[in-house]
């Protein structure tokens, strides 16, 4: 049975209801210069001919109400009784109006769906350009950067909503940003996170944590040793989405940090060999996290690609760190030769000295990067050092990055 309402772009705001399609109907939504301006955007973003028509299954439109009583104006939350509504529902009455499509149900129940939500939400086919919550697209980076790295200011940050906004578009977009005249305490670095979101506890730390050389937590981050570039916490089932450093004491040599846009490396496996990109997307990588006595952290599932992608196909974590590589004793062979083959030419990239970044990471400057994207290391140093910083989870980082951006009208129309 169709059940299907039409959104389309036609001239004029007419209801169009075809008595042989019934109970299908097609409805007329204005030109494009009568949408709101997001919904303008977005159209325009599709092409020079951009398709404005849609198709709403009527239960669709009745089980997706967000009247007051259907959808709690306040928490967001759904209301509606999915299962009391009949799966042959259709409306009595309709109207299109300025605002939006009106629709009269059998016990009279009204629901009115704006253009612009109806737009963002189409499905059959999809008329937006790009998805409802989709962040801020990657700028990929090399050792270039460090000519214009992303900066902001201890001060804008903490004082000023315009400071975090772009301190968190740094973020979204780099994955990385530095942020200079931080007073050189735990306290202000703890501050500056907490404008983020509140920290992450872990087996290392309450929240914030120190690192000096001297093993009081079993991890070559507490020796003088030199780190390659990995991400942290790939034992974890859920690694940490951010990770901040500021450097509070340094006595001695050595010691510069270093970063690598992981997304950057794995845009040039992919393009050296598409073969070793699929492998290391595949091919699952065990991991843990056993060095405290009382301590032994593995992932659920026990392990996870090295490259990791979301249903659209698009990369969203890099998960790296070949000293926290548990026995890998489940591949057979020929899969064990390609993924060795895999890992020796990530790493090649890797390592490459064109990716790498370097930074001294000098008292009073932090650095703050998605542990998701950017993979860190150091260099070996002598002396002692005091390094402090956090974790931040990840779904705590986003929420406070679209909510510095949009506003409580975006929320409406995206969700
Ligand atoms: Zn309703």
């Amino acid at each position: 049975m169709q059940a299907l309402h039409r959104l389309t772009s036609l001239p004029r705001l007419v209801p169009r209801v075809v008595p042989s399609l019934i109970p299908r109907a097609a409805f007329s939504v204005s030109s494009v210069v009568n949408h709101k301006p997001n919904a303008r955007k977005q159209l325009q973003g599709t092409g020079a001919v951009p398709q404005r028509t849609s198709t709403f299954h009527h239960f669709w439109l009745r089980d997706h109400c967000h009247c007051d009583q259907c959808y709690h104006p306040i928490t967001r939350q759904r209301l509606v009784d999915t299962f009391t509504i009949p799966r042959d529902i259709q409306p009595v009455a309709t109207d299109s109006t300025e605002e939006g499509l009106r629709l009269t149900w059998p016990d009279g129940h009204q629901s009115l769906y704006l253009w612009d939500w109806l737009h963002t939400h189409s499905y059959s086919p999809v008329l937006r350009s790009s998805e409802p919550l989709q962040g801020k697209l990657p700028k990929l980076w090399d050792v270039s950067i460090a000519k214009n790295l992303p900066t902001v200011e201890f001060e804008q940050v903490m004082e000023t909503k315009e400071g975090l906004k772009e301190w968190l578009y740094q973020l979204e977009t780099f994955g990385i940003s530095f942020v200079e005249n931080v007073p050189i305490t735990i306290e202000a670095t703890e501050q500056l996170g907490r404008r983020i979101s509140f920290l992450r506890e872990s087996h290392y730390s309450k929240g914030m944590w120190c690192v000096a050389a001297d093993l009081s937590h079993a991890d070559t981050a507490y020796t003088t040793l030199p780190l390659d570039a990995h991400t942290d916490n790939t034992y974890f089932t859920e690694p940490s989405g951010l990770q901040m450093f500021h450097k509070l004491e340094v006595d001695g040599t050595g010691g510069d940090s270093l970063f690598v846009d992981g997304f950057n490396v794995a845009e040039e496996l992919k393009k050296l060999s598409p073969t070793a990109y699929r492998t290391l997307s595949n091919t699952r990588i065990p991991s843990h996290s056993a060095g405290d006595e009382d301590i032994l952290i593995v992932p659920t599932p026990r392990g996870y690609p090295i490259l990791n992608h979301g249903p659209d196909g698009q990369l969203f974590q890099v998960r790296y760190n070949n000293n926290d590589r548990s026995t890998v004793d489940h591949l057979s062979s020929s899969q064990l030769e390609e993924f060795y083959d895999a890992l020796f030419l990530w790493s090649k990239i890797l390592k490459d000295k064109k990716n790498e970044l370097w930074n001294t990471l000098d008292p009073g400057r932090a650095v703050i990067f998605d542990n998701w994207r950017v993979l860190h290391g150091r260099a070996a140093f002598t002396g002692q050092r005091k390094l402090c910083g956090a974790y931040f989870p990840w779904d705590d980082y986003k929420s406070r990055a679209r909510t510095v951006r949009m506003t409580p009208q975006d929320k409406d129309r995206l969700l």
